[in-house]
């Protein structure tokens, strides 16, 4: 998008209309009819926090959350379940992809809507609530099935449950003996910092081991607001793991990459996975080949501490589940390359 003008960042309420993206300044009125037409098939939401950090529609901030005409051409490496969620959900609101691991889905509601999304023709603020009912069905799953030791709570965003409502999934996980550990995926600590509150806070204890993944992109959205938030959780003992996508025009550079994951480090934050781009429906605009992720991985081998260099990793389309990919430094049975790229053949490898 070609478009320049300064949002006007003064509105504090959340953006979800074309006709509001337009009146805020981060679309031009000549969008509006393809702009109508994107929104009849993805959520748009731009939270006030989220606000505040665009300083222009096309900067990493802006590019994450504006909708643009270009998400109406759909390539054909596009399929609208890239990893294959349907295929494996047992009953609503699961998702049995790994033996050992299934997730729950308690709503598709997110503080915002990221536009390269992976569930995008999914995900939305009208749907995919479950009911009480719908919810004990899923929990029954996950209580009939002892080999599921580790749930991972996602959707949507699971902080976007009321506390109450958290509490309840935690404390029935909780008293399941199989489940050793509950994961949470969320970008509300970034997207909407405000609702991580004392209460909802208290929902996640529980006598498991409990874990947050927090889906970052670019460290601009570390805002201080984000790190206090992310400081409090740490504080109420909740290990932190980075996830980020490699997106063209937000983090694609060996700068914005180191910057990043230094930013997560420095809030006690794992960088744990790099996502290649799933090839979701109209994302095109998004796409970084593998090689050049593997470069920009390998630009940062050595520079970075270890503890900022997560895995590279790419959820292979149709649901036959997640690979490393590199970049890798072993060639053949006894050469290995360090991390300048100068190789070594060694004795024993
Ligand atoms: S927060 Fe996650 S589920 Fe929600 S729109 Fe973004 S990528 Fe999709």
């Amino acid at each position: 998008m070609s478009h320049s003008v300064k949002p006007q960042n003064s509105t504090r309420k959340l953006i979800r209309t074309t006709e509001e993206l337009i009146a805020a300044g981060l679309a031009p009125a000549s969008q509006q009819e393809a702009l109508a037409e994107v929104a009849q098939h993805y959520a748009t939401a731009i939270p006030p926090a989220f606000l505040d950090l665009i300083d222009q529609p096309t900067d990493p901030i802006g590019l994450q959350v504006i909708p643009s005409p270009d998400e109406l051409q759909v390539t054909a490496a596009e399929r609208s379940d890239p990893i294959g969620d349907n295929a494996l959900s047992p009953v609503p609101g699961i998702v049995h992809r790994y033996a050992d691991r299934a997730l729950l889905k308690p709503l598709l509601v997110c503080p915002l809507y990221c536009r390269f999304c992976f569930r995008r023709e999914h995900v939305g603020p009208d749907g995919g609530v479950l009911d009480d009912a719908a919810l004990e069905n899923a929990l029954n799953w996950l209580r009939t099935h002892p080999q599921i030791q580790e749930v991972i709570l996602t959707g949507g965003d699971p902080l976007m449950l009321s506390p109450r409502r958290l509490g309840h999934i935690m404390t029935a996980l909780s008293a399941m003996p199989h489940v050793t550990t509950i994961r949470l995926h969320t970008r509300v600590p970034v997207a909407a910092p405000e609702r991580v509150t004392e209460a909802l806070m208290d929902a996640l204890e529980s006598d498991k081991s409990v874990w947050m993944a927090v889906h970052i992109n670019h460290v601009r959205e570390m805002s201080p607001a984000a790190q206090a938030c992310l400081k409090r959780l740490v504080r109420r003992g909740i290990p932190l793991l980075g996830q980020s996508v490699l997106l063209r025009g937000v983090n694609d550079t060996e700068e914005a990459l180191e910057a990043l994951f230094r930013s997560m480090i420095a809030v006690r934050m794992r960088p744990y996975y790099l996502h290649q781009l799933d090839p979701a429906p109209g994302t095109a605009r998004f796409h970084v080949p593998v090689v050049e992720g593997q470069r920009l991985l390998a630009g940062l081998r050595g520079r970075v501490t270890g503890l900022a260099w997560p895995t590279y990793v790419l959820d292979i389309p149709g649901g036959y589940g997640k690979v490393p990919l590199g970049p890798g430094y072993v060639e053949g049975p006894t050469t290995v390359r360090d991390p300048e790229g100068t190789p070594h053949v060694l004795d024993r490898l």
